[in-house]
């Protein structure tokens, strides 16, 4: 015959186990709607960027080849045709020489105000 009774060490265990898998069903389903997110945000990007381009063209009278001469020419920055961007050293403080800390402008050491370029990456 079965055993049908369970101890209360074994609810717990089937209790916590039935929790852990509510929790990661819960954080797929957040990660999946944050990759359909970016998935959006990536094509009202490329939509902007291709939208911007045409009006550049049109207005400078330049063509896709130029514009495939700069897409090379920003790739080849790392010496690799590889289609990713270069990777950009770490910023030195303008003042003391130290290094910035990466996504901020202003030096941690001194407090000098730094020009960061905006693809910086
Ligand atoms: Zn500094």
């Amino acid at each position: 015959m079965f055993e049908l009774l369970i101890d209360a060490d074994q609810y717990r265990g089937i209790a916590n186990a039935k929790a852990s898998a509510n929790n990661a069903h819960s954080k797929a389903s957040k990660a999946e709607s944050e990759v359909h997110f970016l998935q959006w945000k990536v094509e009202r990007l490329t939509m902007v960027t291709e939208a911007l381009w045409e009006i550049i063209k049109k207005s400078h009278k330049i063509t896709d080849q130029d514009l495939q001469k700069y897409i090379n020419q920003v790739d080849l920055k790392d010496g690799k045709l590889d289609g990713k961007v270069a990777k950009t050293p770490p910023v030195k403080c303008s003042r003391c020489k130290k290094t910035v800390q990466r996504g901020k402008t202003v030096c941690m050491y001194c407090g000098e105000q730094n020009q960061i370029s905006p693809f910086k990456r």
